[in-house]
């Protein structure tokens, strides 16, 4: 069995087997939030130089390779729910609970990156 990632909303529940590691921790983001990045981590992961960021991302790409199951929670989005995220497009909700430019996605794309490596 291979291990998952995904990216989930501070107002969506965990998956039930999965860890959920969040990214206000992830020592990646300016102040007790997720929309702005440190300056340090921002651009190609190698070229990041905050080693504490660096670490945070490794342990995730360990724990996937491990076939962990893991959940990426964000302090930026209510849900990252597919189906929210159309209903969200399609105004259907009266408060806006999705950031557009959340950095989640892009976070756990390159932790599945990393870990596929060799
Ligand atoms: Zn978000």
């Amino acid at each position: 069995m291979a291990g998952s990632i995904r990216h989930i909303g501070k107002g969506e529940p965990k998956d039930t087997s999965a860890r959920l590691k969040r990214l206000v921790q992830s020592g990646i983001f300016r102040d007790k939030d997720t929309h702005h990045k440190l300056i340090d981590c921002q651009g190609d992961f190698e070229t990041w130089t905050n080693a504490p960021a660096k670490d945070w991302i490794n342990a995730r790409v360990k724990e996937l390779r491990e076939e962990r199951e893991i959940n990426i929670g964000c302090e930026c989005c209510h849900s990252r729910d597919p189906q929210f995220l159309k209903d969200e497009q399609e105004g259907k909700h009266s408060l806006s609970g999705v950031n557009e430019d959340c950095y989640g996605d892009e976070i756990v794309e390159l932790i599945k990156l990393l870990a596929a490596e060799e």
